[in-house]
């Protein structure tokens, strides 16, 4: 073991069972890898466990009171009252709820670089002033590592343990920071690779052999835009995913401008319909499209905060949950502006409501939660490993601490969630069993290490833009 992954692995063991641990090592390119063998452990009489599993416990939550769960070799081993630890180390969870971590699917986890960029542009204005540009100037390994080290710790931070991170994959060297910090991350992580950079399908098949060796840790996904004048560029895409055998990942009527590029023919002539397909946003379809979409099965990731943002429109969600479509929540990178799934959740019920003046509006509570959690596992095609505390699947999990003033006075645990739940309201957060948030903390010096790295990255990047005639981004120095 070298000495700075060992100083890692005495941090979280710190965190985990009690004391604070010595300032982190120097900030460095990379990071190591959140450590395996935090070990079994019994999370013992939660005062809700949110299972996701109506078989374990009541209602479509499956909700169990008191209950506990048996965490074995980074799978869910048991759940239920009275579970006998066997000697195991456990963890008193007395007044906390314990649930599945939440699914992101949809991110572009590199854009944490320019939070807070062109607030006041629509989706195209932002893009122009915001990412184009980005592609134009040197934005390499080191620069893409320290954007998406400091967007996963955001995520581990809300509760995420799963994120589909669409990458730009704007150079090789950016797709190999992009990788390295999400592997360095421990989340479990899907990469959306966009193929229309040089390299095409080989680079592609490359990457999805590399990221086999993850096993169940990491999936693999080609991304593409689909457009009428593009055709080629998309036929491209879906033969390749189709040669792979992944899903094909778009944006789709994002904008209220998509429309008039004809971006479903664009998908029908392109071949994407004959596989798996996951499309982002799915705001501006027609009721033919929406059921199109469904009769293909095609997956759908919802971003009420990212179209929020971008005064992008608002996604007919219970008209496409009536067509049958599988969605998932997602964050969506830097138009998210700071990762947290409770107001995402929040978003996606109250749009919905304040659109149809229907507080019964779909997604009601259990709604919006199984769609934040079993229902993104479901559109990554990962409901088998991850989504529910079903015994057998991997041990993904938060522990929410309800004693914070934002929860009081407890009331009804599912619904407090939704409404008032924070980010620092996540107490633990369990990735395979392994802890990668304890006691409310990151390990101590990440978030230390990573402000400064991206700070440092984002100086260059500026300073790139400048060099080459780019404005950079108002308000940056
Ligand atoms: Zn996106």
């Amino acid at each position: 073991m070298n000495p700075s992954l060992r100083l890692t692995v005495l941090c979280l063991v710190a965190v985990l069972v009690g004391p604070g641990c010595a300032s982190g090592p120097e900030p460095a390119a990379s990071e190591p890898r959140a450590p395996h063998g935090v070990g079994d452990l019994l999370i013992r009489n939660a005062s809700l466990l949110i299972t996701m599993d109506p078989a374990l416990g009541e209602g479509p939550l499956g909700i169990v009171e008191g209950g506990d769960v048996l965490l074995e070799g980074g799978r869910i081993a048991a759940v239920g009252r009275g579970l006998e630890g066997r000697g195991r180390k456990s963890l008193d969870a007395s007044g906390k709820i314990v649930m599945p971590g939440f699914v992101d699917t949809h991110d572009h986890l590199w854009q944490s670089i320019i939070r807070g960029c062109a607030a006041d542009r629509d989706l195209y204005g932002w893009l122009e002033a915001c990412v184009y540009p980005l592609g134009r100037v040197p934005f390499g390994a080191q620069d893409a590592y320290a954007a998406v080290r400091l967007a996963t710790l955001g995520l581990i931070g809300t509760g995420v343990t799963t994120v589909l991170d669409w990458s730009h994959a704007f150079n090789p060297g950016f797709v190999e920071g992009n990788l390295r910090a999400l592997r360095d991350s421990g989340l479990r992580f899907v990469f959306a690779y966009w193929v229309a950079p040089p390299g095409g399908c080989s680079e592609a098949a490359r990457i999805q052999q590399d990221l086999v060796g993850e096993g169940l840790a990491a999936g693999f996904q080609v991304a593409a835009h689909p457009t009428l004048a593009n055709l080629d560029q998309l036929k491209e895409a879906a033969r390749c995913a189709g040669e792979l055998h992944v899903p094909l990942n778009v944006h789709l009527g994002e904008s209220p401008k998509d429309p008039q590029q004809k971006q479903v023919r664009a998908l029908e002539l392109s071949g994407a319909f004959d596989g798996s397909l996951l499309a982002d946003h799915a705001i501006h379809l027609t009721d033919r499209e929406v059921e199109l979409l469904a009769r293909h099965r095609v997956a759908v990731a919802h971003n009420p905060l990212s179209n929020m943002r971008l005064a992008s429109g608002i996604m007919r969600l219970p008209e496409m949950h009536g067509a049958g479509l599988r969605i998932g929540l997602g964050l969506d990178g830097g138009t998210a502006d700071g990762p947290d799934m409770f107001a995402s959740m929040k978003a996606a019920v109250g749009l919905q409501r304040a659109r149809l003046q229907s507080a019964s509006a779909y997604p009601g509570i259990a709604d919006v939660l199984r769609m934040a959690t079993l229902g993104g596992a479901e559109a990554l095609g990962l409901d088998k490993i991850t989504g529910s505390l079903t015994p057998g699947k991997r041990a993904d999990l938060i522990i929410l601490d309800t004693k914070g003033a934002n929860f009081a006075p407890r009331w009804d645990g599912p619904s407090q969630i939704v409404l008032n739940g924070q980010p620092a309201n996540v107490e633990y957060v369990f990735v395979d069993g392994r802890a990668l948030k304890a006691e409310g903390r990151l390990p101590e010096g990440q978030e230390k290490n990573a402000v400064q790295a991206v700070e440092a990255a984002a100086h260059r990047v500026r300073a790139a833009l400048s060099a080459s005639g780019v404005r950079p981004p108002a308000g940056g120095d």
